[in-house]
C-alpha cells in the first residue's frame, strides 16, 4: 500500500495534519456555530469537512471534500442543517469515492436511535478489533477506525447511548478525542492519557466542545476547562455531566501540539501555544546560539520560536522568507516543461533581508528534510553569507501512531542520519536542535522528562510510546488505519 498515493507534484510530501472536532448543544443555529468552529480549526485538516445536526426529530448531515468555507458556503445547505445540537469535523483526505466514505462525522441509525461520531486520533488496536468484528459478521463501509467504535456501540448491551459509548471505548486502545451526537445529547471523550486535546466552553446558555480554544474565541464563547484524560462529558438539556468510567492515569498530552499543531492563539492544557513556542526559541538560543546578523523564520510555523530566539540572542528578527498563503491542492499544475524550474509555489526569499548576512534560519521541525533543503537553497541563492539552521524541537526520529499521519520511520531524516550528515544534506553551515530538557522547560515542566514526573507524549522524539501499540506488537503492520489505504 503506498502512502500519499495522490501526491501533488508540488506537494512536498510533508506529513498531513490531524483532525479538528467540534460540538455544540443548546442554541438555535447549532450548525452555523459548528461551521464557524470548524473554520477556526481549519489548520487541523484542510481537505474535508462535515456537520451533523439534530433538530429534536431528525438528524441532518452534510459532508464533503474541501475547505469549511467551501463545504458550507451555500445557504441551502446551512438552512437544511437545522437544530439545537450539532457536531462537526474536519480532516485531511485524498480524493474520490473511497475517501468520501471516510469523511466525518460518521452517522448511523442504531437500535437506540441515531448516532453521529467525530474523532481525532487513532486506535492502536483497530486492526485486531476490526478483524474480530468482521469475523462476527460486521460489514464496514469505510477504512476509518471511527467506524469500529460505531460497531462496538451497536453491539453493546448497555441501555443508553452514553453507556454504550463508554462500553465501546473500554474495548479499544488508542489516543483520541471524540465528540458524539445522539437524539438527547452531545458527548465529549478524551483517551485515558489525554494525548489529543479537547476543551469545554460556554456560549450564553449553550455548551461547546472543541479541539482548541481558538474555536471558542471565534464565536465569543468562554473557555471553561480542558476535558480531563479519560473523562466522558455528556451535555444535554440539564447541562454538562462528567463521568470518569476509566481508571485515572497521569496525563501524557501530545507535545507536538505545542511544537506545531495547535494554533498559536490557542490555550492548550493551560498554556498559550504561542508563548510556549517563543520560549522554545529562547531555550534554543541559550543552548545553541551562534554569531549571526539576523534571525529568519520559516513561515508560518517557525515565527514564534524565531521571535523567542531573536529576543534571547539580542539579534534582529526579519521576514527573510515570504510565504504565499493561497497555495491549495487545487492549484493547476504548471505544465511539464516548467516544472523542472523548481517552481517556488509556497515560499520565496526576501533578498533585501538576506544578502551578505549571517542568517539563523528557524523552523519548528524537520521530517523528511524537504522543506529545509529547499529553503536553505533559496536563502543561499539570495546571497546569505552563512546559514545556521536551528530547530525549535528535538529531532523527529519516530513515527506517530496516535492520529498524526507522519512519514514512516525510514523517511524521517533524523532516524537514519546524525547531526553532521543532516547538516550536509540540508546544506547548512551548522545545524542544532532543541534538547528534550529544553523543550520540557519551555512547555512548563522544568523538572524535565523523568520517570514519576508529569510528562508529555513525546514518542515522535524519544521512541517511548505511552499507549500500547497493540496491532504492531500483535504482528499487524505497524501503521495507522489510514484513509489513504484502499479498503479492498
Ligand atoms: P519536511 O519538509 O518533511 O522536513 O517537514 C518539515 C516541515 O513540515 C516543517 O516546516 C514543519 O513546520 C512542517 N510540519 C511538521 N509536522 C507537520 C505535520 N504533521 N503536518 C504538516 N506539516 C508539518
Amino acid at each position: 500500500m503506498t502512502r500519499f498515493p495522490l501526491r501533488h507534484p508540488f506537494d512536498d510530501g510533508r506529513p498531513r495534519e490531524e483532525c479538528g472536532v467540534f460540538g455544540i448543544f443548546g442554541t438555535q443555529d447549532a450548525a452555523a456555530h459548528t461551521a464557524l468552529g470548524l473554520h477556526a480549526l481549519q489548520h487541523r485538516g484542510q481537505e474535508s469537512a462535515g456537520i451533523v445536526a439534530f433538530d429534536g426529530a431528525q438528524f441532518h448531515v452534510h459532508r464533503d471534500l474541501g475547505l469549511v468555507s467551501d463545504v458550507f458556503a451555500s445557504d441551502t445547505v446551512m438552512e437544511r442543517l437545522k437544530g439545537h445540537a450539532a457536531i462537526g469535523h474536519n480532516r485531511y483526505a485524498t480524493t474520490g469515492a473511497t475517501v468520501l466514505r471516510n469523511v466525518q462525522p460518521i452517522f448511523v441509525e442504531t437500535g437506540m436511535g441515531g448516532l453521529a461520531l467525530a474523532h481525532n486520533g487513532n486506535l492502536t488496536n483497530a486492526h485486531s478489533v476490526r478483524r474480530e468484528l468482521v469475523e462476527r459478521g460486521a460489514i464496514f463501509q469505510s477504512t476509518s477506525d471511527t467506524e469500529i467504535i460505531v460497531h462496538l456501540v451497536a453491539l453493546s448491551g448497555m441501555d443508553d447511548m452514553a453507556g454504550r459509548l463508554i462500553d465501546a471505548l473500554g474495548q479499544v486502545v488508542g489516543a483520541y478525542s471524540l465528540v458524539a451526537l445522539t437524539d438527547t445529547a452531545i458527548i465529549g471523550v478524551r483517551d485515558t492519557l489525554g494525548v489529543r486535546p479537547l476543551v469545554l466552553g460556554k456560549l450564553d446558555g449553550a455548551h461547546v466542545l472543541a479541539s482548541e480554544t481558538c474555536a471558542l474565541d471565534i464565536m465569543g464563547a468562554r473557555f471553561v476547562r480542558d476535558i480531563e484524560p479519560g473523562e466522558v462529558v455528556v451535555i444535554d438539556r440539564d447541562g454538562p455531566r462528567s463521568f470518569k468510567p476509566f481508571p485515572a492515569r497521569r496525563s501524557r498530552f501530545c507535545i507536538f501540539e505545542y511544537i506545531y499543531f495547535a494554533r498559536p492563539d490557542s490555550r492548550v492544557e493551560g498554556r498559550n501555544a504561542y508563548e510556549v513556542r517563543k520560549r522554545m526559541g529562547a531555550e534554543l538560543a541559550r543552548e545553541s546560539g551562534v554569531p549571526a546578523d539576523v534571525v529568519v523564520p520559516v513561515p508560518d510555523s517557525g515565527v514564534p520560536a524565531a521571535l523567542g530566539y531573536a529576543g534571547e540572542a539580542g539579534l534582529p528578527f526579519a521576514l527573510g522568507i515570504v510565504r504565499n498563503h493561497y497555495v491549495g491542492r487545487t492549484f493547476i499544475e504548471p505544465a511539464q516543461n516548467i516544472r523542472h524550474l523548481g517552481v517556488k509555489l509556497k515560499h520565496n526569499a526576501n533578498r533585501a533581508e538576506l544578502e551578505g548576512k549571517r542568517v539563523v534560519l528557524l523552523d519548528d521541525s524537520i521530517m523528511r528534510g524537504t522543506t529545509s533543503t529547499k529553503i536553505v537553497a533559496m536563502v543561499r541563492d539570495a546571497g546569505a553569507a552563512e546559514v545556521h539552521m536551528r530547530i525549535a524541537s528535538p529531532p523527529n526520529t519516530h513515527s506517530c501512531f496516535y492520529g498524526v499521519d507522519t512519514p514512516s520511520r525510514e523517511e524521517l531524516l533524523a532516524s537514519h542520519m546524525d547531526l553532521d550528515e543532516m547538516a550536509g544534506f540540508i546544506g547548512v553551515d551548522s545545524l542544532a536542535y532543541l534538547t528534550v530538557d529544553g523543550l520540557y522547560r519551555a512547555a512548563g515542566k522544568p523538572e524535565g522528562r523523568r520517570a514519576g514526573q508529569p510528562q508529555y507524549c513525546d514518542a515522535c522524539l524519544t521512541g517511548e510510546y505511552p499507549v500500547p501499540l497493540v496491532d504492531r506488537d500483535g504482528g499487524f503492520e505497524a501503521r495507522q488505519l489510514s484513509l489513504l489505504d484502499d479498503p479492498n
